[in-house]
């Protein structure tokens, strides 16, 4: 993507969003894109949060093996190519790890005396491809390893979040 060009806004390209879009136009100019995730834009993650805004999960693919990887790596941990790309994903998959947080850094949105789950799931596009997030819209006692759940937005920070939800249980 444009990551060292400041000059990446697409003129004219925002009047076909949907309207649920949180921010206009996703092709947004790395400084805004900085200015949205505040230290988190480098090279190997701007294409994943330009993503977010559009509210797709994008994970690591190489485009010559076909191996995902996560978090993003410029070079396939496969093959070694460099060239991988940023692949949405179903974001469906099954709970490989959950930790309840009772304490954490102070952040919107996250409530530890609940406490505040925190999932790895294992995604359905490749054994051993997990993400990290937490779940909405249940319980903690029915948050339990190997569930299945599927993918959910919420918005944190005037950012759509990629969180689970268990599978069946409906949206917000
Ligand atoms: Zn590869």
């Amino acid at each position: 993507m444009n990551v060292g060009n400041a000059g990446g806004r697409t003129a004219g390209s925002m009047n076909n969003e949907p309207a649920d879009m949180s921010v206009a136009d996703a092709d947004v100019s790395d400084e805004e894109l900085c200015s949205l995730f505040p230290g988190a834009v480098d090279r190997d993650s701007a294409a994943h949060l330009r993503g977010r805004l559009r509210r797709r999960l994008l994970i690591n693919r190489c485009a010559e093996c076909g191996t995902w990887h996560a978090p993003p790596k410029p070079v396939c941990p496969s093959c070694l190519s460099e060239h991988v790309v940023a692949t949405p994903v179903s974001g469906a998959g099954t709970i490989f790890m959950a930790v309840f947080l009772h304490q954490g850094p102070p952040a919107e949105g996250v409530d530890y005396s609940t406490p505040y789950p925190v999932v790895t799931v294992e995604l359905d596009e490749q054994p051993g491809l997990r993400y990290s997030s937490t779940v909405v819209g249940s319980p903690n006692e029915e948050i339990q390893i190997g569930r299945r759940v599927e993918l959910d937005w919420i918005m944190r920070g005037n950012v759509p979040t990629p969180v689970f939800r268990l599978a069946g249980k409906s949206r917000a």
